[in-house]
């Protein structure tokens, strides 16, 4: 292992349900499966990444213990059959307030995963609901972010307020923040209405979007509760295709 660094790509929408954890759950195992080196930190309380790839959320505090504790975060990293994961637990919902007082309380993430970051081509963080203390460290841990887009009424608001924060934090905090992309989950191409986000979307991230869409697929709903990525789950359904063609769309364009 040399000095380079994994690409740490922060997965990020304040909206909850718009594919963020399915995204990161099933671009990682992806990746994985195509040979990439990658790594899942999971940094949502709910924890919803972690068991999606099969590890029991009970087991250990993970990313909290790293972040609050001061744990190692290699040591704390499980390697499962889709890829390693970094997992997260119910007490990283106390972890913002924890925070509060700490000297460089935005830098914890970034400072932690620095240990790690040589040992991968990429690393993913599976962001909570919301632009608070813990979104603000994965940002500051992350060199780009991708940004999942339910092909829904309302699919832009909320986005303005991202990219503020966004603008706020290359400002200060992470000046070579970069917009990965973005992408359009639960998409439905019968409708017009999904066309019509479609087009907004791309109007307001010019050449950001990709050109693979996620469809709405029942299969990829059911993938969680049986601890599999779509790829293992039904690997022959519209769901692993569209994420199949997504990690090979996002490898071509960091090659
Ligand atoms: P977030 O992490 O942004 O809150 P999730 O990835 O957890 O969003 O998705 C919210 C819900 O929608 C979950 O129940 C998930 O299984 C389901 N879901 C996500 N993407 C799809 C899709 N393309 N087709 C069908 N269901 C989906
Ligand atoms: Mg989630």
């Amino acid at each position: 292992m040399g000095a380079f660094l994994a690409k740490i790509v922060a997965i990020v929408n304040q909206k909850g349900g718009v594919g963020k954890t399915t995204t990161c759950v099933n671009l990682v195992s992806a990746l994985h499966e195509a040979g990439k080196r990658v790594l899942l930190c999971d940094f949502d309380p709910q924890a919803n990444s972690t068991s999606g790839m099969g590890v029991d959320k009970a087991l250990s505090q993970g990313v909290y213990d790293v972040l609050i504790n001061g744990a190692d975060a290699g040591e704390n990293i499980v390697r499962t059959r889709y890829g390693d994961v970094l997992p997260s637990s119910k007490a990283l919902a106390g972890a913002g307030i924890e925070m509060i007082g700490r000297e460089g309380r935005e830098f914890l993430l970034r400072d932690a995963l620095r240990g790690v970051a040589a040992d991968y081509d990429f690393v993913f963080i599976d962001c909570p609901p919301s632009l608070e203390l813990l979104t603000l460290n994965a940002l500051c841990a992350a060199n780009t972010l991708l940004v999942p887009v339910q092909s829904e009424y309302f699919a832009l608001e909320g986005l303005s307020d991202l990219m503020n924060t966004v603008r706020i934090v290359r400002r200060s905090l992470n000046p070579s923040l970069s917009l990965e992309g973005v992408l359009l989950t639960m998409y439905d191409g019968r409708t017009n209405l999904a066309l019509q986000v479609a087009e907004e979307v791309k109007r307001y991230f010019p050449g950001k979007v990709y050109s693979t869409v996620i469809p709405r697929n029942v299969r990829l709903s059911e993938a969680p509760s049986h601890g599999k990525p779509i790829n293992v789950y039904d690997r022959t359904s519209r769901g692993a295709e569209a994420y199949g063609a997504f990690a090979s769309e996002f490898l071509k364009q960091n090659s």
